[in-house]
């Protein structure tokens, strides 16, 4: 999910890091005055990451929330495993309901998509994103 666009649609590179990725079709672009690439990225596959060796500096700082759990001993493997299995399956479901050629900002306001759509964000932010990362931000406001 860290890779193919699921967690993060932008990654950032540090200055000259550009150079040894592009070996791996990875092509740096300008984003809000920042360098980094597009997600899905190019390197990753199946098999995990292509350039894993000289991955950018982002990448080997990336920790998420569950991964922090699991190394502090807050929560166990089986449950670290059950959050990426859960959000894996909404999201699949989510990409299956997402007509073909159609991006999920840009497709119809299905309200299943929709619900899942909420569900997979929720899923994301609550275990994988850091706050800052965070996309769903909905304040209750009690009168
Ligand atoms: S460089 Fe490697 S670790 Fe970084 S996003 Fe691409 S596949 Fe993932």
């Amino acid at each position: 999910m860290c890779c193919d666009g699921t967690l993060f649609g932008f990654v950032e590179l540090a200055s000259g890091e550009e150079v040894r990725l592009r070996a791996w079709g990875i092509e740096p672009i300008r984003q809000g005055g920042k360098l980094g690439f597009r997600q899905s990225c190019p390197a990753w596959s199946a098999a995990g990451c292509g350039c894993y060796g000289v991955r950018p500096a982002t990448c080997r700082a990336y920790r998420c929330p569950t991964l922090i759990a699991l190394e502090e001993g807050s929560i166990a493997a089986d449950e670290a495993m059950a959050r990426v299995r859960k959000t894996r399956q909404v999201v699949g479901e989510l990409r299956r309901l997402v007509p073909d050629g159609e991006t999920l900002p840009g497709a119809p306001a299905d309200p299943k998509l929709l619900l899942l759509a909420g569900v997979a964000s929720l899923l994301l932010d609550r275990f994988f994103r850091k706050d800052h990362q965070k996309q769903l931000q909905v304040e209750r406001h009690v009168a």
